[in-house]
């Protein structure tokens, strides 16, 4: 099983990643990319399945990949399935304190730039203030998803966590 996060400039590679590998693989769909396009990728004809989650993704993903799960999907056509996630479905995440990164994938290493520094992400929030009228996660377009901020507390915590595992950080990126 892959899972894949869809922004609005990777839609086509994407959608050519899954067409190319979803004969052999399971795919789970995310991202703040998806709102408006979820109808294009359930309809996507692949002999095997592709889960759409719209939403959060952490406290449905044990779920998704359990077979013996019952889960039900908000839609489904053919095999693929949309899970909508939010403020009202039991995987909607109200403290988004507990939604730690883990990046051990990273080696703790930090992400190298062009020019030689290293970067660190973040994540304070999830949902937007705001309504600019192209973007999918534009308040008005996710009116059943509050706009949620980790604790100060909980961000200074992860800021002195990647101080110390992360040597030679050339600065913290937060969003
Ligand atoms: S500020 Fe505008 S473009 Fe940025 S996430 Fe919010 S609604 Fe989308």
């Amino acid at each position: 099983m892959v899972a894949l996060n869809i922004f609005t400039v990777n839609k086509n590679e994407v959608i050519s990643i899954i067409e190319n590998f979803a004969s052999s693989i399971k795919f789970i769909i995310g991202g703040a990319g998806l709102k408006g396009i979820e109808t294009e990728i359930l309809n996507l004809n692949v002999s095997n399945s592709i889960d759409v989650v719209l939403g959060d993704g952490e406290l449905i993903i044990s779920d998704l990949l359990n077979k013996n799960t019952r889960l039900i999907p908000n839609r489904h056509i053919k095999n693929n399935r949309l899970f909508i996630i939010d403020s009202s479905s039991e995987f909607y995440n109200q403290n988004i304190d507990t939604a730690s990164i883990d990046r051990t994938i990273l080696l703790n290493n930090g992400v190298g730039l062009h020019n030689n520094l290293l970067e660190a992400c973040i994540v304070a929030t999830r949902g937007c203030i705001y309504n600019c009228a192209f973007c999918g996660s534009a308040i008005t377009r996710n009116i059943n998803v509050k706009s949620r901020r980790r604790s100060l507390n909980n961000i200074q915590q992860e800021i002195h966590q990647l101080l110390d595992e992360t040597s030679n950080l050339s600065y913290i990126m937060g969003t």
